[in-house]
Parts: structure tokens; C-alpha cells; sequence
């Protein structure tokens, strides 16, 4: 992702609006590009900042970004582990349907007769 890219995506990212994908490379870019995050600053501060100065409350504007870098980094890392979780369970159900499946196979060739089983010649049968 280059510094124009980033710039627009400013916008979308500050409202929540980015993908895990786009959320991803934008972090990383924003993280090691000075003029993309002072451009960042500054948009926020057009947004929100504004709005806060006009109620009164202060704003400091270092720990606002900080908080928000933050804030989406641990939800991008949330989000992974719920990723890959799921995709352990998936492969797991996927062995288990293979293995299912070679069950079922190994009975239909054997037409069940379970002395000819291609299991119990791997496994070893038992008397
Ligand atoms: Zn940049």
C-alpha cells in the first residue's frame, strides 16, 4: 500500500470502515510513514477534534491516535486467532470426514464382511 492509497483509506479507517485486509496493510503502513500519520492527525482532528474543542473537553491528540492504533491492532489480532481457530476446526472435520468416508469405502468394497477388512489388515486383527 503506498502513501496515496493510505490517504484515502484516512477517512474510511478513523470511521471503522476498513476490511481486516485493508485494516492490516494500512496499520503496517501508517506505523513506519511519518507524513501518512501527521495526515492522519490532522483528519481526525478535523472530525472529532473539532467536535470536542466546541464541548470543551481537551484533546490530546497523541494518545487519541495511540489509543486508536491500538484499539484496532488488538482487534485485527482478535479476529486472526478467531481465523485460524476456524480453520483448525475445519481441517478436523474434514479428517474426520475422510476418515469416515474410508470407513464406509473399506465396508463397500469388503461388502461388509469385516475379515476382509482393509482396516484390520493395517490395524491387525484381532481374535
Ligand atoms: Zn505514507
Amino acid at each position: 500500500m503506498n502513501c496515496k492509497e493510505v490517504e484515502r483509506l484516512i477517512p474510511f479507517y478513523l470511521n471503522g470502515e476498513l476490511n481486516e485486509r485493508d485494516t492490516k496493510e494500512f496499520l503496517a503502513h501508517i506505523k513506519t510513514c511519518e507524513s501518512c500519520y501527521e495526515e492522519m492527525e490532522i483528519i481526525y482532528m478535523a472530525s472529532t477534534g473539532l467536535e470536542r474543542l466546541e464541548s470543551g473537553s481537551s484533546i490530546d491528540i497523541n494518545k487519541e491516535m495511540h489509543r486508536i492504533l491500538q484499539h484496532s491492532e488488538k482487534r485485527l489480532k482478535k479476529r486472526q486467532i478467531i481465523t485460524r481457530a476456524g480453520m483448525v476446526i475445519n481441517t478436523i472435520a474434514m479428517i474426520a470426514v475422510v476418515i469416515t468416508l474410508l470407513f464406509q469405502i473399506d465396508l463397500w468394497l469388503n461388502g461388509g464382511m469385516p475379515e476382509a477388512s482393509f482396516f484390520r489388515s493395517i490395524f491387525g486383527q484381532r481374535k
